[in-house]
């Protein structure tokens, strides 16, 4: 029903809806980026609950570490908290503008589909990257 009635919108009014949704998620990216930059989120309590359950450093948590640091222009504090985000990033900012370019054009994104052999390949490289990080030796602690 709700596909339906979306289909029926005149061009401008689904040309304004896509437009609404690209600018609101503009808003969350540069409040999300703009309270990264001003509060490091090392120094936050809670601390995070997957580490403090094994032990191990989380991926998410490297991740804002990570995005902090480049916000502040130290990229290789950026690559130590967590090297595959930070490696990953030209991919990320490809399918932003990917989305970007569709959405102000007036159409659906429908993002990028991985094929099970690429998913295999993307889980497994995850998997890897999670374990090698949290070895206690060099290169990896
Ligand atoms: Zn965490």
């Amino acid at each position: 029903m709700a596909i339906s009635r979306f289909a029926e919108l005149k061009t401008n009014d689904r040309l304004l809806y896509y437009r609404l949704k690209l600018g609101l998620t503009g808003v969350g990216v540069a409040l999300g980026a703009g309270f990264l930059y001003l509060v490091n989120p090392a120094t936050l309590p809670p601390s995070c609950l997957f580490h403090s359950m094994t032990g191990w450093n989380c991926p998410f948590c490297g991740a804002t570490r990570a995005t902090h640091q480049l916000l502040h222009g130290d990229l290789m504090t950026a690559l130590h908290l967590n090297a595959l985000f930070v490696l990953s990033l030209p991919l990320l900012a490809w399918l932003g503008w990917s989305y970007l370019r569709t959405t102000w054009a007036g159409q659906e994104w429908r993002g990028y589909r991985l094929k099970l052999p690429q998913t295999t390949v993307v889980c497994v490289l995850l998997l890897l990257f999670a374990v090698l990080r949290n070895l206690p030796f060099a290169p990896f602690n």
